[in-house]
């Protein structure tokens, strides 16, 4: 079967090592070039959409901020999963505000303001301190503002509106109450052609300035874990979802509320690579490709260091057991992906040392936060 991705990122890039050993085929659709590419080499096909969607038999997505056009066009085929509609959710947390209601999924209170009048009403209502994103286009915690106290709401705002007139016409802000959580945590999972789910361990997220820096996969949070799976259940159910999704969720004091969505693979699963019997990648594409979803369960304990805007990774950490580096083959730049390195051990006593060994070969000021997280998270 020959799947077409839409975006040419380390998601596809990732995909398409994953089905090679199926007899998968994968290309991906480069949003912003409007061609078909090879997702390794980035080789062009010189194909446009069209003639892409007519080559394969599934489409799907490896990014959310997805032009309506191209969703439509894909939707047209009758080969899109999981569809332009859960994309397009996914992207525009107005929408997904809405969803995470409707379906009674406990979420963050929140509110749409598009004036400073509107602000103050959320601030009344939600109160302080507030989060303000946008709707859309948002990633890595870009286009946030946060506002602590009423005398910093003019400013604030100053800026909100600042960045309004610079985007699109259909670009709005979302106030969101602030959450002090204990730890954020996802469930990452896949629903099939027929309906069946199967959600990976919870994973342990730590952030450092807004992007993913570390995840540790979970195994005693059996409270936690139903949760997140009746989450994932609901969520996708609602949808009528096909394929792998995230959902991204603060701990409050044992109860779990739902930050984000995605509708896609996520850079907090990619330790199921080594982690877990099938990886997220894999599943996907079953999934899309309509076939049995494969073993959701850990093979070893598991984490993922993130590696961001540096390509100083010295080789001897090839020598070290149970660590795997994922290199996405990008250009560097400051605050870019450029690669995960897996982590895996028998038990969690293990990976500690394990993760220790591999930060001590790693330059600190390449990882900020990083032995601080380590050592909290594990
Ligand atoms: P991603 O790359 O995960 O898609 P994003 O740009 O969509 O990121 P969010 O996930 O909304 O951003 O926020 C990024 C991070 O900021 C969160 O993981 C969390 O650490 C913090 N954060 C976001 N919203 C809140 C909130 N309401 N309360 C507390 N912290 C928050
Ligand atoms: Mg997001
Ligand atoms: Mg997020």
């Amino acid at each position: 079967m020959q799947v077409l991705v839409l975006g040419a990122g380390q998601l596809a890039r990732m995909m398409s090592l994953a089905g090679a050993p199926l007899g998968l085929k994968v290309k991906a659709y480069d949003v912003r070039s409007h061609t078909v590419v090879h997702p390794l080499t980035l080789e062009n096909y010189q194909q446009d959409l069209a003639a892409g969607l007519i080559d394969c038999d599934v489409v799907t997505a490896e990014f959310e901020h997805i032009p309506q056009d191209i969703l439509s066009q894909c939707q047209a085929s009758g080969k899109f999963r999981p569809g332009a509609e859960a994309i397009r959710i996914g992207g525009d947390r107005r929408l997904e505000k809405q969803l995470l209601d409707s379906a009674d999924v406990p979420n963050a209170k929140y509110q749409v303001v598009s004036t400073e009048a509107d602000l103050h009403q959320a601030i009344a209502s939600i109160g302080l301190p507030l989060v303000l994103k946008s709707a859309l286009e948002g990633y890595d915690g870009k286009g946030q503002w946060r506002l602590k106290t009423t005398a910093d709401a003019a400013q604030v705002w100053a800026e909100v509106s600042s960045f309004l007139q610079e985007s699109s016409a259909n670009q709005a802000i979302v106030a969101e109450a602030w959450i002090p959580f204990d730890r954020e945590v996802s469930v990452i999972g896949a629903r099939g052609k027929d309906g069946s789910v199967k959600v990976y361990p919870l994973t342990q997220n730590h952030h450092e300035n807004g992007i993913l820096s570390l995840s540790v996969a979970l195994t005693d949070t059996e409270q936690l874990q139903q949760q997140a799976t009746h989450a994932f259940e609901k969520l996708t159910k609602t949808l009528d979802y096909v394929g792998v999704l995230a959902i991204e969720f603060f701990d409050v004091d044992g109860k779990l509320l739902v930050n984000e969505i995605a509708p896609r693979v996520h850079n907090s699963g990619h330790w199921t690579q080594q982690g877990a019997d099938v990886c997220q990648f894999e599943n996907h594409l079953r999934a899309v490709c309509g076939l049995a979803i494969g073993n959701t369960q850990l093979v070893s304990a598991a984490a993922m260091v993130n590696v961001i805007g540096t390509d100083n990774i010295p080789n001897s950490i090839h020598q070290l057991d149970g660590v795997h580096l994922h290199w996405y083959d990008k250009d560097k730049r400051a605050g870019r992906k450029m690669g995960h390195i897996n982590v895996c051990a028998e038990d969690k006593a293990e990976l500690k040392k394990r993760l220790a060994a591999l930060l001590k070969q790693l330059d600190e000021a390449d990882f900020p936060g990083l032995h601080q997280a380590a050592q909290a998270l594990l």
